[in-house]
């Protein structure tokens, strides 16, 4: 994210504009403008080499008012506690909107995992777990892979978590690997779930998905799932686009035809860069810097990182684009929020469209407390159940109270979280 936009400023703006429609509590919304708790920890590692590393890491719990906090782990090197602070607070508004049982939460280290070897990630994450074991747990906070972590990562975390507390743990975490206490599903789950509400959004605005076409920012976990559920849909996928680590810039693939989700994934690797060599050879065009902004498309789905579509970026846009679809969290700034609304764009906010991951997290801790596991179509199938009915909460609010979807889905997400405050006696 570029310096001058602040994610957890921004994340509170968008959340005091709310606040104000809402004519919120002040003393509920100074409770939710900030998180509960949050932590910050040294991780020595010892490098392959025998020197020791310091990193730094963090756990924000921004709320357990609706059940413990949840969300994921992050490495990143541009990661700080602004950014982690920003993704606990959406956390919170997601699983709320999601409709599951859980609070809002989010961790990282400032790291670019691809920069370190299998052992040194192993051991990173070791110490991670050993320096916030104490505050996290299947009924306080339960973490989750994110931009630069993984299941074999989330598998190591569980193990140090249940070495350390004497007990075989799974729920401590999720997104482990299938086989290790994971749900068949979450692989696929966030993409999917951007699909779902796309399919629900078309269906709202009279648009044929067989004729959609879409651009893709990012070709990592959820960008590789959101472009594979899309062609299954019938739509078409114009490009999709990448940080290229050598070049140390982002780079677009296209082709005219659409491009083969399946095969450019073949030849990405665990970080989400592809080979651009090989697919230059295979016949796609490889553009410099933003060129998936510009693309003729239907449907913008940005899935790397926040602030992506800014003031500057967005001025880029064909004037064929009607959707954006927020794979990626905080991707859209204000500036940008307010271009779409003049142009009349139907926004779906990024903690509805990506709540798909954490939903299939939540049937995971659901898996691992019953110690029974779900088929692969069990669980997609109650993940579009839930991803479809969030949707339409999110869409009635807005026809309701004649606002903009992102507005309306803080509204289905802060009404909620109050009267769980309520409840319990908070306010
Ligand atoms: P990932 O690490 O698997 O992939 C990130 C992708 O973005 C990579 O392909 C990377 O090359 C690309 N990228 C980074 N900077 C870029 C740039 N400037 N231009 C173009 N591409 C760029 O991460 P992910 O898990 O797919 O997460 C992507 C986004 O979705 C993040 O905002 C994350 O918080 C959010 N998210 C992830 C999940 C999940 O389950 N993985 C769930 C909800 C939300």
């Amino acid at each position: 994210m570029t310096e001058q936009i602040n994610a957890f400023k921004m994340a509170q703006a968008q959340f005091d504009h709310v606040a104000e429609i809402l004519n919120l509590d002040p003393q509920a919304a100074e409770m939710l403008r900030w998180p509960s708790r949050e932590f910050r920890f040294q991780i020595p590692v010892k490098m392959d080499d025998g020197s020791i590393r310091v990193f730094f890491g963090y756990r924000v719990q921004h709320s357990d008012v609706r059940g413990p906090s949840k969300g994921g782990i992050r490495f990143h090197s541009s990661e700080t506690l602004d950014t982690v602070r920003a993704l606990a607070m959406w956390m919170t508004w997601k699983t709320a909107v999601a409709d599951i049982p859980l609070g809002g939460g989010k961790g990282g280290v400032a790291v670019d995992s691809a920069t370190l070897s299998i052992n040194e990630q192993e051991r990173l994450c070791r110490g991670w777990i050993q320096q916030i074991y104490r505050n996290i747990g299947p009924r306080q906070d339960v973490p989750a892979p994110d931009v630069g972590t993984n299941p074999r990562m989330m598998g190591w975390m569980m193990d140090e978590y249940s070495k350390l507390v004497g007990q075989f743990t799974p729920g401590v975490i999720t997104g482990k690997p299938i086989g290790g206490g994971g749900s068949l599903g979450r692989t696929e789950a966030t993409g999917f779930g951007v699909v779902y509400t796309i399919r629900e959004a078309l269906k709202y605005l009279n648009m044929d998905p067989q004729n959609a076409i879409a651009a893709v920012q990012g070709f990592g976990n959820v960008a590789q799932y959101a472009a594979i559920g899309l062609n299954e849909m019938g739509g078409q996928v114009a490009c999709v686009s990448y940080w290229d680590r050598d070049d140390q810039k982002p780079y677009t693939v296209s082709s005219k035809d659409g491009i083969d989700p399946l095969f450019l994934q073949s030849i990405t690797d665990v970080y989400g860069t592809i080979d651009k060599d090989k697919a230059r050879d295979s016949g796609y065009v490889i553009e410099d810097e933003q060129a998936w902004i510009t693309k003729e498309a239907d449907i913008l789905i940005p899935s790397a990182l926040e602030g992506q579509v800014n003031a500057e970026t967005v001025q880029n846009i064909s004037s064929r684009v009607k959707v954006v679809a927020e794979g990626a969290n905080g991707p859209t700034t204000p500036e940008a929020d307010e271009f779409f609304k003049n142009r009349n764009v139907f926004n779906i906010p990024d903690f509805l469209c990506n709540a798909g991951g954490v939903t299939v997290s939540y049937f995971e801790g659901v898996q691992n407390d019953m110690n029974f596991y779900w088929s692969r179509d069990e669980v997609l199938n109650k993940l579009d159940d839930k991803m479809t009915k969030a949707f339409h909460d999110v869409l009635e609010m807005s026809q309701r109270e004649s606002v903009y979807m992102r507005d309306a889905a803080y509204m289905v997400a802060i009404e909620k979280v109050v009267k769980a405050m309520e409840l319990r006696g908070w306010l």
